[in-house]
């Protein structure tokens, strides 16, 4: 099963993507967690990424696209996956649905985690004072609600046509989200 997470930054897609994989059996696959460990280890990957990802823009298609193709050929990535923070454009979109229909598989559920901006706002500002992410500061923060707005939102309407998005409301405690979920894909 393929479940796709959309929601702006910070509305959960991280702690929820997490449980739900553990709970199917499957990988959370999360284009910014791969980025994070790249500029760690101080990648060509990494490097390239860097200035786009501290400033909060999206890095550009042309590195991502090879990036995304590279973990969906995974064999852990075979008969599933939850995606986190990818596809974040229409080329990223139309990847995703072209590799998986080549394989006869397609994104079962695409759940739209929902949370106000005012929530969003204050949650990123709670976390850069915990995590101490190099994107999370003021500036970034602005930056990633926009692009969010601008590249991501518009798939929410690409993949209502198709009649399998979930909106999931993202206030209330991490567990009544994840029972929310459940009650959703039906496992
Ligand atoms: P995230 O951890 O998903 O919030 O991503 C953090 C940052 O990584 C984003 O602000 C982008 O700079 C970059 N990033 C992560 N995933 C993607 C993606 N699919 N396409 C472009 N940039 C991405």
């Amino acid at each position: 099963m393929f479940i796709l997470l959309l929601g702006a930054p910070g509305s959960g897609k991280g702690t929820q993507g997490k449980i739900l994989a553990e709970r199917l059996g499957v990988p959370k696959i999360a284009t910014g967690d791969i980025l994070r460990g790249a500029m760690k280890a101080g990648t060509p990957l990494g490097r390239e990424a860097k200035k786009f990802y501290d400033a909060g823009k999206l890095v550009p298609d042309q590195v991502i696209l090879g990036l995304i193709k590279d973990e969906l050929v995974k064999p852990q990535a075979k008969d599933g996956a939850v995606f986190d923070g990818f596809p974040r454009t229409s080329a990223q979109a139309e990847l995703v649905d072209k590799t998986l229909g080549e394989r006869g598989q397609r994104l079962n559920h695409i759940l739209l985690l929902d949370v106000t901006e005012e929530e969003l706002v204050r949650r990123l500002h709670g976390r850069a004072v915990q995590e101490g992410r190099s994107d999370d500061t003021s500036e970034a923060i602005t930056t990633r609600l926009r692009v969010y707005q601008q590249e991501t939102a518009p798939l929410i309407a690409h993949y209502a046509q198709r009649g399998n998005v979930h909106r999931v409301p993202g206030t209330g405690t991490v567990e009544q989200i994840a029972e929310e979920i459940k009650r959703i894909i039906g496992r």
